[in-house]
């Protein structure tokens, strides 16, 4: 048998931090990296949308949400398993939390990585309750034996316990409640095919427009009593990369800005002084991403660069530079991936006021 102990702390809140990299630099830390960060903690949980009509954007998957959720609920089943892939700060966690609302069910959260024993997932799945959401953030990170302990709790609502070694080992089924399980993963690419397919819906969540993320600030602004107008609220969510976490950590820190050197009401220059001194350009670029974009087209000219190259010439870990600060600069055609390297895009030439060079 596992030793199953359902430890307290495989419920908790998973302790994602951000891009590290700005901690004791001159500028601070980071604000425009998509992870959790200790200071959204706190304003986080107040600002979390609760049900489908406070999430803003993404309507295509609020709509097909609906249908299915009611279409589960006519029959009186539990709805398929869903999984939720895409950029940290997009609102994954938010729609399982909203998932569960809608259903009227619990909802236990988890995360890949806090589930290192099968033992581990066992004592969870045993403790749910029939209809539960059960909640894994970062399911990619599942390691591959607890992996397949879930494959036969997704598929037939039953684990198949190991009693015994050797040849004198058997297994017995064990049934468990009917259950909603709700994956989150920023690398949908790291997936297992067998846990894929146990997933009866996936959907992938897009950068928002500045039209939606405009309405999250408002919304956001609301909750938190400060006084925004539609065109600071617009500016603050033009450079907040297409990310609500983002767009209410700039909120936050206008608002600060607003309280000390304004009349604590946030007008479209306030935001913009605000945004400025806290080195946020008009694309939501910080400092650090400045100064890579500046290290392929001012130290290398232009040319390919390789990863472990580049991370050296700005200071950065290898593997920050590729997750934390590369996908935002590919995705706004800043920066490109080719084989020999990485290479400044004309655009990034241009967005530093630079010629690019002469193919
Ligand atoms: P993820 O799990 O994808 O990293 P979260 O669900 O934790 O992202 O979202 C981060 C924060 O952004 C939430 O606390 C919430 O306040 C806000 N947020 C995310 N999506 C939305 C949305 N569609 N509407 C309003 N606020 C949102």
């Amino acid at each position: 048998m596992w030793e199953a102990d359902a430890s307290q702390d495989l419920w908790e809140d998973v302790p994602r931090r951000g891009g590290g990299a700005a901690a004791g630099s001159p500028h601070g830390d980071r604000f425009v990296t998509g992870n959790l960060t200790s200071d959204d903690l706190d304003v986080e949980r107040s600002l979390r949308p609760q049900r489908l009509d406070d999430y803003c954007g993404q309507e295509h998957i609020k709509q097909s949400l609906r249908i299915l959720i009611e279409a589960a609920q006519s029959r009186g089943e539990t709805l398929d398993h869903v999984i939720f892939s895409g950029p940290p700060g997009l609102g994954k966690t938010t729609l399982a939390t909203v998932v569960a609302n809608e259903l009227g069910a619990q909802i236990k959260t988890t995360s890949g990585p806090a589930i290192e024993r099968t033992g581990d997932l066992a004592a969870i799945l045993t403790n749910l309750q029939p209809g539960d959401v059960l909640f894994i953030d970062e399911i990619h990170r599942l390691n591959r034996s607890v992996e397949e302990v879930l494959y036969p709790a997704m598929e037939d609502f039953a684990l198949d316990i190991v009693i015994g070694k050797g040849p004198a080992a058997r297994s017995i089924r064990l049934e468990i409640p009917h259950f909603t399980l709700v994956g989150a993963t920023t690398r949908s690419g790291m997936l297992t095919g067998p846990l894929r397919d146990r997933f009866g819906i996936s959907f992938r969540l897009d950068y928002y427009s500045v039209e939606d993320l405009a309405q999250i600030v408002l919304r956001s602004a609301a909750i938190l009593g400060v006084s925004v107008d539609y065109d600071s609220a617009a500016e603050i969510a033009s450079r907040s990369r297409g990310t609500p976490r983002l767009a209410n950590r700039l909120l936050k820190r206008v608002r600060d800005y607003a309280q000390v050197r304004g009349g604590g009401s946030v007008d479209v220059d306030i935001a913009r002084e605000a945004l400025e001194f806290f080195e946020i350009d008009e694309l939501g670029l910080d400092w650090m991403d400045i100064r890579i974009l500046e290290t392929l087209a001012r130290t290398f000219h232009g040319r390919a660069v390789g990863l472990s190259t580049l991370a050296s010439a700005v200071g950065e870990d290898p593997s920050t530079l590729e997750d934390v600060y590369e996908p935002y600069l590919l995705q706004r055609g800043l920066m490109v991936r080719t084989p020999q390297g990485r290479m400044a895009t004309p655009a990034a030439f241009e967005h530093l006021g630079m010629q690019p060079p002469r193919a």
